[in-house]
């Protein structure tokens, strides 16, 4: 089977969240499975030629996989993949709709006549858009399928209609985009792909009611029969405390007392002094209000006296405030990096004994998947893919794989955190928890299968 798997950012070429690690992973796992899958992405200013070895060009060759690279160097050799700090780039629609044109033309002339289109988010969501309009007819992709995963319902490129000229289709297909008087990519997706899907199963059915829905809820449920939910994974390649390259001292479920140097090591770099045995909370999160900040930043002062906090994150300027703010309450239990940092990131899995997240509403959520894996067991709201992946351990030892808070609240989450550290003073149940998910598979050979499985109904369709 041809796939070809379009993204606007793929790990390890560029990454701003969780969809870059999953296109960085899924066509990785498809092409074990024998498949034929070629990656397409814009080629942005900061992908060094290193990242691609010798055969840098318009592509590259990594594990069985060739990456394409989009090359407009007004479009995509900037500072950010999609805006600054004073928001979105003007010409989001004009950069992404080239992006997708352009890469249907390049498939034609490498003559890679795709049996499945998999787009991703808004930003390539006008593939099945072009599919039915400009390439309508076109013999090349008689026989393709189109299939959208939305990894995040909140973003959906909306546009003004002044924009709708840099599309170059008919002005007829206007209505596919037109929602409460705005044009909107990701609905424009969703009418015209021939398949969904959502990166949890439990999000696939949130995202048609209307507290989650985003506006587009009635949508989904109209087009429910094409819809469905496979839970993402993660890259064991890359997360994994057994080969992990990046932490002080690599360890597994059998030798838990590695982790714990760790944790020593990561106190010290971030300069946490304190010699009590503590527990340590660790966040690795986008700083926005989604992730649960708002509750985050109130419950902490309740918190900082008993625990320690290490948060590593870049998002709003009003939480980057506030956390600096909390930092200079409480110099020695709250440490903040305001930073994208991969490195970090691989350090405070590794260091931290729970990992928080407090998500508003969550996809999936991956941090949760590489907890398992690092013995740093999850605190979470349960929605999303954390609710089909976080059971609290406090209600039920034999199904616990973590903690859950009981409602969307500030106090919510300190009694969770108060219930982690009764569990965590008994160390023997804590150890018992522990090696219990890191025994976990979250790879991505299961999901990639369901990916195939999905991909061959629509051949069928
Ligand atoms: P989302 O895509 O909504 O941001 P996910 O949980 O799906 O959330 O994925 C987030 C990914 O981005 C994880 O791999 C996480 O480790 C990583 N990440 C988030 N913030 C940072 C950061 N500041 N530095 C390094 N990695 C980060």
């Amino acid at each position: 089977m041809k796939i070809a798997f379009f993204s606007s950012e793929v790990f390890p070429f560029a990454k701003t969240g969780g969809l870059a690690d999953i296109a960085g992973a899924l066509p990785k796992e498809l092409g074990k499975t024998a498949e034929d899958v070629k990656i397409i992405m814009p080629w942005y200013k900061d992908i060094e030629p290193e990242s691609c070895g010798e055969q840098f060009g318009r592509s590259c060759i990594t594990d069985n996989v060739e990456v394409i690279f989009i090359k407009h160097k007004e479009y995509f050799f900037r500072d950010h993949l999609y805006n600054t700090e004073k928001g979105d780039y003007s010409d989001n629609t004009e950069r992404f709709s080239f992006f997708c044109r352009r890469s249907l033309q390049l498939l034609k002339e490498l003559k890679f006549s795709p049996d499945i289109l998999h787009c991703n988010d808004w930003q390539t969501a006008f593939v099945p858009v072009y599919i039915k309009t400009l390439f309508r007819g076109d013999e090349f992709f008689k026989k393709s399928k189109t299939v959208l995963t939305i990894h995040n319902l909140a973003f959906q490129g909306y546009f003004d209609k002044d924009d709708f000229k840099a599309l170059e289709i008919k002005r007829h297909f206007k209505a596919i985009f037109l929602i409460y008087s705005r044009f909107n990519t990701l609905k424009a997706g969703i009418i015209t792909a021939d398949c969904i899907t959502t990166v949890s199963p439990t999000y696939s059915k949130e995202i048609q009611n209307k507290e989650h829905g985003c506006g587009l809820g009635h949508i989904l449920r109209k087009y429910s029969f094409k819809l469905s939910g496979v839970l993402n994974a993660i890259d064991y390649e890359v997360w994994n405390p057994e080969k992990d390259k990046v932490i002080y001292k690599n360890y597994s479920a059998g030798s838990l007392k590695f982790k714990n140097s760790n944790k020593f090591e990561l106190k010290k770099q971030i300069g946490l002094i304190s010699q009590k045995k503590k527990i340590m909370f660790g966040m690795v999160t986008r700083l926005t209000e989604q992730k649960g900040m708002d509750v985050l930043c109130k419950a902490l002062p309740a918190l900082l006296d008993k625990f320690e906090f290490v948060i590593l994150g870049k998002g709003q300027p009003y939480y980057h405030n506030l956390l600096l703010k909390l930092q200079d309450k409480y110099p020695d239990s709250l440490k903040v990096c305001l930073r994208f940092d991969e490195k970090m990131a691989h350090h405070i899995y590794a260091g931290s004994d729970v990992l928080v997240i407090p998500s508003r509403f969550e996809p999936c959520g991956l941090s949760q998947l590489i907890g398992f894996k690092y013995g740093t067991i999850p605190l979470v709201y349960p929605t999303g893919g954390l609710k089909d992946t976080v059971k609290d351990f406090s209600a039920s030892e034999e199904e616990g794989t973590g903690f859950t808070m009981g409602n969307y609240s500030a106090d919510s989450l300190i009694q969770a955190i108060f219930r982690v550290s009764e569990i965590y003073d008994d160390r023997a149940k804590w150890m018992s928890l522990q090696k219990k998910v890191m025994g976990y598979d979250y790879s991505w050979r299961r999901s990639a299968l369901k990916y195939v499985k999905l991909y061959k109904e629509q051949d069928r369709v």
